[in-house]
């Protein structure tokens, strides 16, 4: 028996099998399938994708593969009766790339292989002597093979048909009779050979290996990477080649060629749906030349082959169960399946024809859940822009929040709250956000930056509040009262669209359509649309995926109103609170009194100042998840955040001075800013290092939580606070916070009830490696990915993904950024020895992550593996993460 991966190179139809995808690509084990179903499909064979990956890993050789190939190209000419290159009888194959992932027009085909100037005739006579489609069929290869296997420009070829049309005074290609062709066939080679060096190979067989070739180098072709790295394909999958007998719909009236849906690819209603066009070719239905026809007139056309074809669908839907879609091809009469695969749908289709395949009981709810996919739910949870107008795209970032926002651009937070104030829509746009612009981006529709990525602080905010967000377009040239773009400026108060999803900004207002999905989880859906097919599917599939789910989710906020939200979405606590964020706004001065205080008396006064305010915010927090844990994670970002540019500060202080004026308090905050300036702010006086320097910050903090818990058990309600450390990399910072913490919490909660869990972030690559110890004080460990990734990679999380990502994608260094998706090997390795090591020291530690991937489907999946007890995410992420969660505990899929 032959054996099967890198010792096979090459299947027969009737060896392979639909779940051999990996191999065979989708279209040649979806063949297979059909073959072994006892389907029509042409023979052929499948060249596999080890063999490209070998091919493209060795610079162009395959040991052994020219004899496997030699060895089912004799199988497939005697299935056939005829052999490759018969001068008066030729079998000609296609050459066709199939990739795991289905990669649309991404790669290559070539047709007619076999054809040379003496077959031509023998095809003449295979079609009953019909010359001008035996040139014609000839000169289509000369033309596939020209362009795709040696590079020949596709339009040299263009104009020599146009000059043929025009010198005979015809439009049509169908005009062209055989000796037009038979000219042009001509002209081609020579277009052929001005551009090789060569004259167009005549022998079969090096035409068709020279295809083979060509279709494993166009998996590195420019667009197909593109294509890959948008939809997350892995660059080393490689591509399979299946080499198919050529069936003709171009033979007259009784022959053409069609696709099919086995049910309606919007709606998943049953029915017949499709295209047909007689008297064609596979590439005229896509180039336009005619007009197709609606599937059903085939049946006015060729009963026969209609009848024929309905039972294939019928076969084909209860042999995948699923929606299938189907090419085929009609030659004089008889019918020939050219692919089927399982169809592609829109976002809205998967949730809607899942629902109805569990209604029809064809499949069940965790079938049901698998085929729909938390990046599906998300699509379905944006506003949406409507298109119809084909408005101008100015530029494009990186989509960071996604959503469709429009409004006059502005570039200041105040000029943002100003102009929203007076009811007006604006964009915010700046170089990069920081945490002052908070106010800004509140009452803006949308943010757009040309500095940052995908973690950086408008990017995190963004997502944070819902809000529209494209990061990082680099093309904006940002001033303090207009933006320049590709020649055009824009000013204060003209109108941008911006779409949070693909990145793209637009010029002027493209009308947004609201998601009906977030009314139904807000749970305010207008009653007209209670009864949507679309909001029933996603309302089961939920339910199901919460049954199912064993991570619990959780959500990141900061305020009463976004935790109220994350809570009608389903949040099962708060998992993040960054009090940080509360320290904005009004509250700055406060801050401000704190860092500038001399002496203890001052620095208690500022913070004896801060406490009552911390303590209302908690209360909110609190009482909005009555009952629900929630993380209060103590103050993270360096203090000089808070305080004015250095920049701005020293101009102001010498335009004082010059003019003899005071500028005493100027004078101490500069001295304040000069001391406190970071070189690297990220790794410096951040987190606990803050908590441990600031004597009675920490407590402040500690104090506030512990008063507002007691506060809301008064109330009668069921507070469950929980303290969260950041930025512990020893476990003794932890235990010197926590000695202090307990303390006042002990002082506070005397025997209110209230009891308080103290624990710490995990987000340093020390803490992880060391977590065994850091156990011994914490009563739950939270994974701070964000932080983990920056120093797990030593990545500035706000400064990479738009300086160099696109080179590390190129490459193939990783698929996605290691900021949207976990990097299991690496950061996730840290994860899974800290939750090893923690548990070993501590069997019921409670573990969870809050960084950014806790909202990313792949992710989820991962903390799912790894035991995590729940994930936190930005509110609008808590759907998508439980529909993860759900999905990441079903069974192992059986095949089969
Ligand atoms: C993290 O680092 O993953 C995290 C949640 O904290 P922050 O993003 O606030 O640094
Ligand atoms: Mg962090």
């Amino acid at each position: 028996m032959e054996g099967k991966g890198a010792d096979k190179f090459v299947y027969d139809f009737a060896e392979g099998n639909k779940d051999l995808k990996d191999l065979l690509g989708g279209k040649g084990a979806n063949l297979a399938e059909m073959t072994n179903l006892g389907l029509p499909v042409p023979a052929g064979f499948t060249i596999t994708t080890v063999a490209c990956q070998q091919y493209l890993a060795s610079g162009a050789h395959v040991d052994g593969l020219e004899e496997e190939i030699t060895s089912h190209l004799e199988k497939l000419e005697e299935a056939m009766g005829k052999r490759l290159g018969d001068p008066a009888d030729p079998l000609l194959v296609s050459v066709r790339s199939g990739a795991k992932f289905s990669m649309p027009g991404m790669m290559e085909t070539v047709l007619n292989v076999g054809l040379n100037d003496e077959s031509v005739a023998g095809l003449s006579a295979q079609a009953g002597g019909d010359d001008r489609f035996a040139w014609d069929s000839y000169r289509r290869l000369i033309q596939m093979f020209g362009k795709t296997v040696c590079e020949v420009p596709g339009d040299e070829f263009e104009q020599a048909l146009h000059n043929a049309k025009s010198a005979k005074g015809v439009r049509d290609d169908t005009d062209l009779d055989a000796d037009d062709l038979k000219a042009l066939v001509g002209a081609y080679k020579d277009v052929f050979a001005k551009h090789t060096g060569d004259d167009f190979p005549q022998d079969p067989r090096e035409q068709m290996d020279r295809a083979i070739a060509a279709v494993f180098q166009s998996w590195n072709a420019p667009r197909a990477v593109l294509y890959r790295r948008q939809e997350r394909i892995p660059a080393d999958l490689g591509t399979a080649v299946n080499v198919v007998a050529m069936v003709f719909g171009n033979l007259g009236a009784d022959s053409g060629t069609g696709v099919a849906f086995t049910r309606d690819p919007a709606t998943g209603e049953q029915g017949i749906y499709g295209d047909y066009l007689q008297n064609a070719q596979g590439e005229d239905v896509v180039a336009g030349i005619r007009n197709t026809v609606p599937l059903q007139d085939l049946e006015g056309l060729d009963k026969k082959s209609y009848d024929e074809l309905l039972g294939i669908m019928a076969t084909l839907e209860g042999h995948y169960h699923d929606l299938c879609d189907i090419e085929f091809t009609i030659e004089r009469g008889k019918l020939w399946m050219l692919q089927t695969r399982v169809g592609k749908r829109t976002a809205a289709a998967a949730f809607t024809i899942a629902a109805q395949l569990i209604d029809e009981g064809v499949i069940d709810l965790d079938e049901a859940l698998r085929r729909v996919t938390g990046a599906q739910l998300a699509q379905l949870m944006f506003p949406r822009f409507d298109l119809a107008g084909d408005p101008e795209v100015l530029t494009k970032g990186v989509g960071a929040s996604p959503g469709a926002a429009y409004g006059e651009v502005v570039f200041t937070a105040e000029r943002a709250t100003e102009l929203a104030a007076q009811g007006k829509d604006v964009i915010l746009v700046r170089r990069e956000t920081n945490p002052d612009d908070l106010p800004g981006m509140i009452a803006a529709q949308g943010i757009l930056t040309s500095r940052g990525g995908k973690t950086s602080h408008a990017a995190v905010v963004a997502r944070g509040m819902g809000k529209t967000c494209v990061c990082g377009a680099d093309q904006l040239e940002v001033s303090p009262s207009a933006f320049l773009v590709s020649g055009h400026t824009v000013n204060e108060g003209d109108v941008i669209s911006i779409d949070g999803t693909t990145g793209r900004v637009y010029l002027g207002e493209v009308p947004v359509r609201p998601s009906e999905v977030v009314q139904y989880f807000e749970g305010d859906l207008d009653p007209a649309l209670a009864n949507e097919p679309l909001v029933a599917a996603v309302h089961r599939l939920m339910t199901h995926a919460d049954e199912r789910r064993r991570l619990a989710v959780r959500t990141n906020a900061d305020t009463g109103p976004d935790a109220a939200r994350a809570r009608r979405f389903g949040a099962q606590g708060v998992g993040l609170c960054r009090t940080e964020h509360m320290f904005l706004g009004d509250r700055r001065e406060l801050v401000e009194r704190l860092i500038l205080a001399e002496g203890d008396k001052e620095r208690q006064a500022a913070l004896d100042a801060l406490k009552p305010l911390q303590r209302a915010d908690f209360l909110e927090l609190f009482r909005e998840m009555n009952g629900l844990p929630v993380t209060v994670r103590l103050i993270d970002p360096p203090l000089h955040e808070f305080l004015p540019s250095l920049e701005d500060l020293a101009v102001h202080v010498a335009v004082a001075k010059e003019r003899g004026e005071s500028a005493k308090r100027s004078e101490k905050m500069l001295a304040a800013v000069r001391r406190m300036h970071e070189s690297n702010p990220m790794l410096g006086m951040r987190g606990v290092r803050l908590g441990l320097v600031v004597p009675g910050l920490f407590g402040m903090q500690v104090r506030a939580i512990a008063e507002a818990a007691v506060a809301l058990a008064q109330e009668g309600g069921r507070p469950r606070p929980e303290i969260m450390v950041p930025l512990v990399g020893a476990v003794q910072e932890l235990e010197t916070v926590r000695a202090e913490a307990e303390k006042i919490i002990a002082e506070v909660v005397g025997d209110s009830g209230v009891e308080i869990a103290i624990g710490t972030m995990i987000e340093v690559p020390r803490a992880a490696l060391t977590a065994g110890q850091i156990a011994e004080a914490a009563d739950f460990f939270s994974f701070g990915t964000n932080d983990l990734t920056q120093m797990g990679w030593g990545f500035s999380r706000d400064d990479v993904e738009g300086a160099f990502f696109w080179r590390y994608l190129e490459l193939g260094i990783f698929g996605i950024s290691p900021f949207e998706s976990i990097d299991r090997e690496g950061v996730g390795r840290l994860v899974r020895i800290a939750s090893e090591e923690g548990r070993a020291t501590r069997p019921d530690l409670k573990l969870g992550v809050c960084g950014e991937h806790g909202g990313d489907p792949e992710s989820v999946h991962f903390f799912h593996e790894v035991g995590l007890d729940y994930v936190s995410c930005s509110p609008f992420r808590v759907p998508v993460a439980r529909l993860e969660a759900g999905r990441a505990a079903l069974p192992a899929q059986v095949t089969g």
